[in-house]
């Protein structure tokens, strides 16, 4: 039998009992035959309480020596899970991202990982050891400085150990059953995904859904890797994300259009009135707002009102860039000419995502149909060739939720969703 990566949430491994459960599955793992290498987040909400402590020290701590103290958080996890496996009479041994071969570039806080080398780990698993490797961390190419690869970064390492290491699957713990048709935690009816494809899951994860990290589903697809994932507190079957071609073959049953419906509370809408149609209007606002490096997601241009020659230009981005966004477009108020900004954060967005759109017809009509029949406004749409997505108020994001999953017959009566440690990681 092959290598089994498993990666365990910090929900998974919260306190002593939750580290002495973990150890005692992946023990079960390595009895059935399977060599097995751990990826592991830090304890509960350690990283948060870490960046706490950070900002009481200095309100902009230096990227540098902020990932130091946050990737000590792993080092904990990792020496204490080693630990709890020795107990039960297993060898084990823990590496940093650093030991276990993690090189990233040099981006602070949002490393990206460019080669995984790794020999130590394929060492201790030669030894027949259990290999523990710190999550969401690595080390700098160029700079040889310790990095981190972003919040909830512990998926994509996993992934990229389980492709170096040409392991069978690399399975996601977390505290949760699986990927859910819904967030469970305002559709009570929501169901567990058996299967789904690597591109349905990037635009799940991308609308908000908080199952994987968007940056672990993309390395999944690029090498091919089938992710588990499931709960480290239940024994079921999770949901298997693996290539569209293998969903397929499983679902000739029942083949349904739409896989799941996803929302996002993090976004904010800022809207340019009165901007002047003409040429390179919409360019210079768009590259101030890259200049800040700022990501946006939705953009609406309206038609210019035939009296006026002005038209409004609305867009979407993370709430915690907008009064950079503002204050970068207050710059550009005389070069552009355009009347005042406007800005709102208590929208959302709902997204409903499935691979059957693209080929059935009338799927936008029925869930502006919903939404209309539950009283929810639209202010924005976009669409993929797999997704529609509409921005609300945040108060109607549960209505819209629940509207979009009726109206696409995804809830079940049974209740399967059972959320076991609360943070759904
Ligand atoms: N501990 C890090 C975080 O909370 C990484 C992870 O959990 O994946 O963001
Ligand atoms: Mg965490």
């Amino acid at each position: 039998m092959g290598i089994v990566v498993q990666k365990y949430g910090g929900s998974s491994v919260a306190d002593a009992a939750g580290v002495k459960r973990v150890a005692q599955r992946i023990v079960n793992t390595k009895k059935q035959g399977h060599d097995v290498v751990v990826v592991v987040s830090a304890m509960g909400d350690t990283t948060d309480e870490l960046i706490d402590l950070a900002n009481e020290v200095s309100p902009l701590p230096p990227a540098r020596e902020l990932d130091m103290l946050l990737t000590a958080g792993e080092r904990i996890s990792m020496a204490v899970l080693a630990m709890a496996i020795q107990m039960l009479g297993y060898e084990a041994r823990s590496f940093t991202g650093s030991q276990a071969g993690v090189i990233t570039d040099a981006e602070h806080g949002k490393a990206k990982i460019i080669d995984v080398r790794p020999g130590r780990i394929l060492g201790a698993v030669d030894d027949g050891a259990i290999a523990i490797v710190a999550g969401f961390q690595g080390v700098s190419q160029t700079t040889k400085d310790i990095t981190t690869l972003g919040r909830g970064g512990s998926d994509t390492t996993a992934v990229a150990l389980a492709v170096a290491l040409d392991a069978e699957v690399c399975e996601i713990y977390s505290d949760v059953d699986g990927i859910f048709t819904a967030d469970p935690r305002i559709e009570p009816r929501a169901r567990k995904i058996p299967r789904i494809s690597y591109e349905e899951t990037l635009e799940m994860a991308a609308q908000g859904a908080k199952i994987l990290h968007l940056r672990c589903v993309e390395y999944a697809r690029r090498y091919d890797m089938p992710i588990h994932v499931r709960s480290s507190f239940s024994e079921k079957e999770g949901t298997w994300v693996v290539k569209a071609e293998d969903v397929a073959q499983e679902s000739t049953m029942e083949s349904a259009i739409i896989t799941g419906v996803a929302h996002d509370r993090s976004q904010a809408k800022i809207t340019v009135v009165g901007v002047p149609d003409k040429v390179g209007e919409a360019a210079a606002i768009f590259r101030a707002i890259s200049d800040a490096q700022i990501n946006i997601d939705m953009i609406v241009q309206n038609v210019s009102a035939a009296s006026t020659g002005l038209t409004d230009i609305s867009f979407t981005l993370p709430r915690g860039e907008g009064q950079t966004a503002m204050a970068a477009l207050a710059r550009l108020q005389d070069t552009v000419g355009y009347e005042r900004l406007g800005y709102d954060d208590s929208v959302g967005k709902v997204s409903i995502v499935g691979a059957g759109m693209s080929t059935s017809p009338g799927i936008s009509a029925r869930f502006f149909e919903a939404l209309s029949e539950a009283g929810v406004n639209i202010e924005m749409i976009s669409t993929s060739e797999i997704r529609v997505s509409v921005v609300v108020a945040e108060t109607q994001v549960e209505s819209a939720v629940n509207a979009a999953h009726s109206a696409f017959d995804l809830g079940t009566d049974e209740v399967e969703a059972v959320v076991y440690g609360g943070t759904g990681r």
